[in-house]
């Protein structure tokens, strides 16, 4: 079948959720990925975090099949050989004390709120059903009901309704805001260290700081949700260490799946996770063996191959490269932190979406967010040379 063939297939019979670039891709090798055409392009946006080993990384499909021939699948009605190295790989990674595996990164986070639910009336003591946890405009956690239900984006929220109360929204890094907020029954908040799908938005200086501060006062826990920023996207093991705060919980997913498959964990200190009892929550998959061991690798593999260090590296490399496009009638600004990177475009000039198909015609893959900002973040794998090709694309397509 040829592409538009393709395209129409999904158009028929795939509910029309997404607005895909018009590219069909059916290979890869690492930062590579190639379409039905024959043509090849670098992929900028490692499917929002989740590629940052590269596509196909062969240590982590090694990984895949020696545990495909071996089990993949046992439920947690009965104990897996994987699941207990995993837990303790990413509680040691994380320097906290304890996994919930789950799949996805949705589900991560609504375990994350039971959790902290529980905790407010089981530890905190808050009366029953009056927990209050604190979220941020712009926030961007998943797509379940309770996870729209505090979403400032309408088009996430539209039609969606009743929504699940008990959460307040203010500005996403006002830290005065924050303070205001907080009633005795708020039992935590939630936050991204950087709003990845809000555009890349970076809090000011100290707001981390300051917000683990204020938890620790008002005996509150802090969620971090580093699903798009953890292991080791921004130059760091998580983003909160850009600040040098610990969360009382991880909220994790995408990369921990190394790109094969969904990975998700809460992970935060035993106060927390012990309010969870056996059948008070669960899921069918998470913890399979065949999860844990990609888990297992995909760490083990970001360790050896400094990924994190790279990010750091190349992330300055990449933003001095681009800064002078700034000022030059179509780019607002250039912002990031290692290799989550973002362009703002004044879209009078030019729609996102539009630098995003002249960017694909040269050779990138992109994706605005938002209309007005293009997110850069290939995989960690890539190298130098790479790199400064991707650049110099930008640099001729970001034009006026
Ligand atoms: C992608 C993302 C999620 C949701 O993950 P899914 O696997 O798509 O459910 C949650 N939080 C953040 C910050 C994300 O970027």
């Amino acid at each position: 079948m040829d592409s538009s063939q393709l395209l129409g297939l999904e158009k028929r019979y795939g509910a029309h959720n997404y607005k895909p670039l018009p590219v069909v891709l059916d290979r890869c090798e690492g930062v590579w990925v190639h379409d039905i055409d024959g043509r090849k392009f670098l992929d900028m946006l490692s499917a929002y975090s989740a590629l940052s080993h590269g596509h196909c990384h062969p240590r982590l499909v090694a990984a895949a099949k020696r545990q495909l021939d071996r089990i993949t699948l046992t439920s947690r009605a009965f104990h897996n050989d994987q699941l207990g190295p995993f837990c303790k790989q990413l509680a040691e990674l994380c320097g906290q004390d304890m996994v919930l595996p789950m799949n996805t990164g949705a589900e991560a986070v609504e375990t994350a709120l039971k959790a902290a639910r529980r905790w407010g009336y089981r530890v905190k003591k808050v009366a029953p059903n009056e927990a209050r946890i604190v979220v941020f405009d712009g926030n961007f956690h998943g797509r379940t009901i309770s996870i729209v239900s505090f979403s400032a984006d309408e088009g996430y929220r539209d039609g969606f309704g009743p929504f699940t109360p008990g959460f307040d929204m203010v500005p996403y890094g006002d830290f005065e805001a924050l303070e205001k907020a907080i009633t005795p029954n708020t039992i935590a908040v939630l936050v991204e260290p950087i709003q990845g799908e809000a555009g890349v938005v970076i809090p000011p200086e100290g707001f981390l700081r300051r917000t683990r501060e204020l938890c620790d006062r008002h005996h509150m826990l802090m969620l971090a949700d580093e699903v798009q920023t953890g292991l080791g996207r921004t130059g760091r093991m998580f983003a909160c260490d850009h600040e040098g705060v610990k969360p009382d919980a991880y909220i994790l997913g995408k990369a921990l799946g190394g790109g094969i498959l969904p990975v998700s964990a809460v992970v935060g200190k035993a106060e927390l996770l012990e309010v969870f009892e056996p059948g008070s929550h669960g899921s069918t998959f998470g913890g399979n063996p065949l999860a844990a061991a990609v888990g297992i690798e995909a760490m083990t593999v970001l360790k050896e191959e400094k990924l994190t260090e790279r990010a750091e590296a190349q992330g300055k490399v990449f933003r001095a490269g681009l800064a002078p496009l700034v000022g030059n009638g179509l780019v607002l600004e250039i912002r990031g932190k290692g290799l989550l990177n973002a362009a703002v475009i004044d879209t009078s000039v030019k729609t996102a979406r539009r630098c995003c198909e002249d960017l694909m015609a040269r050779g990138l893959l992109c994706k605005e967010t938002h209309e007005t900002v293009i997110r850069f973040a290939p995989p960690l794998i890539i190298d130098d040379a790479t790199l400064a090709w991707s650049m110099e694309q930008i640099r001729q397509t970001l034009q006026p």
